[in-house]
């Protein structure tokens, strides 16, 4: 059996021919219609509050960091914001919320004060009656808020098709001084690992990931991943892995000495779908790859994640979604089929335990809405 140095070693070392011909050989394993089909979810964001209790260096979406255009810090998202997004994703035929805010907003008096004005006792409060809203209006949430407590999880569970929280890296390192995490106190190796954990144990359909390119190196990631796998292993909820390139913004400090390149984030995708194998999808956000799609499906990515067609990419509001048309495209040139998903993918929607009754019935009600506009 080989230690981790060598394993990393033999990985580190394989040609990208070869890790094609692996992931080949590992695909084959798929029973034949999975094995030419990469999905994606329709989904928009409710970017709820920019305020987090954290400062990663590479960070563009927390206070601290001014907005360009119309984009703006926010409090809280507004009720009226909240409308006009649902509305508008109904009319886009999105399935799928994606919640996302700083960690720990309500840690800011400013935060504190407007959910007090709304009548809300705390932020987390204000994410469950929100979830609640969504699935009124056939949207699947996924949340992903930061760390939370296993209540806190267990109660999210009930009005989330599935959550998530990337990994990034466990790189000791990134939290001494000069690390990206030197200013994120609750940003620890540990509290996130811990949540994945609670996820499990809770049976969360759920999505994490590696940030490349914030400071660690190719035996951090492989760690990780392996990390991932073990978590899965013992769990089986993990439903995705996100493999996701640092990208250079204007207004933050964070330049790092070797920016990560497309062709590393691809190897790594390669890696991963070697590690994780067929159980866990893996997924390079397009917008961050364009023009290297084909290449992305090359190294066994199957998912293309959430696609928005009206929201922004708020980690990385200069990467504009890819028309879901162009990746279809893409996808057809190479043999490939285009095939949208929900939020919890199907396999865990056959597996016990892993919704609630109230994701069960807005699901039914998504497929009948799709059956009878299919018949239409
Ligand atoms: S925890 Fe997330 S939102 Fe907060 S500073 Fe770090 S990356 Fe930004």
């Amino acid at each position: 059996m080989m230690n981790l140095s060598q394993k990393v070693e033999e990985l580190e070392n394989l040609t990208i021919k070869k890790l094609k011909e692996k992931i080949k050989s590992i695909k084959k394993e798929l029973p034949r219609e999975e094995q030419k089909v990469i999905t994606f979810s329709k989904n928009f964001t409710l970017s709820l509050s920019n305020y987090c209790q954290n400062q990663c260096a590479y960070c563009f979406y927390n206070q601290t960091i001014p907005k360009e255009n119309n984009e703006q810090n926010i409090v809280l998202i507004r009720k009226d914001k909240i409308h006009e997004l649902i509305q508008t994703a109904t009319i886009y035929g999105c399935t799928e919320a994606l919640l996302m805010s700083g960690e720990a907003p309500d840690n800011f008096k400013v935060v504190q004060n407007e959910l007090k004005k709304r009548n809300y006792r705390d932020f987390f409060q204000f994410v469950r009656k929100l979830g609640e809203l969504l699935l009124n209006a056939n949207l699947l949430p996924h949340t992903n808020i930061g760390v939370l407590s296993f209540a806190q999880l267990k109660s999210l569970k009930e009005v989330n098709a599935s959550m998530g929280l990337m990994i990034e890296s466990t790189c000791e390192s990134l939290s001494n001084p000069g690390g990206v995490h030197e200013n994120s106190l609750s940003k620890t190796p540990e509290s996130r690992i811990e949540h994945i954990t609670n996820a499990g144990k809770l049976k969360i359909p759920f999505t994490t990931g590696l940030l490349l390119g914030i400071g660690e190196n190719f035996q951090d990631r492989v760690k990780d991943l392996l990390l991932i796998k073990e978590l899965h292993r013992k769990y089986g909820h993990i439903q995705e892995v996100i493999i996701q390139n640092f990208t250079e913004k204007i207004g933050i400090n964070y330049r790092p000495i070797k920016p990560i390149t497309i062709e590393e984030t691809l190897k790594i995708a390669g890696i991963a779908k070697i590690i994780l194998g067929n159980d866990i999808a893996i997924q390079i956000p397009p917008n961050l790859i364009q023009n290297y799609e084909k290449e992305a499906i090359e190294m066994g990515i199957n998912d293309f994640g959430g696609i928005s067609p009206f929201t922004l990419d708020y980690i990385n509001p200069k990467h504009a979604w890819p028309k879901i048309d162009y990746l279809d495209k893409i996808c057809e040139s190479n043999g490939y089929k285009l095939m949208e998903r929900l939020p919890i993918y199907k396999k865990y929607i056959n597996k016990k335990g892993f919704y609630s009754e109230k994701i069960k019935k807005t699901i039914n009600s998504i497929n009948q809405d799709a059956g009878s506009k299919a018949n239409s």
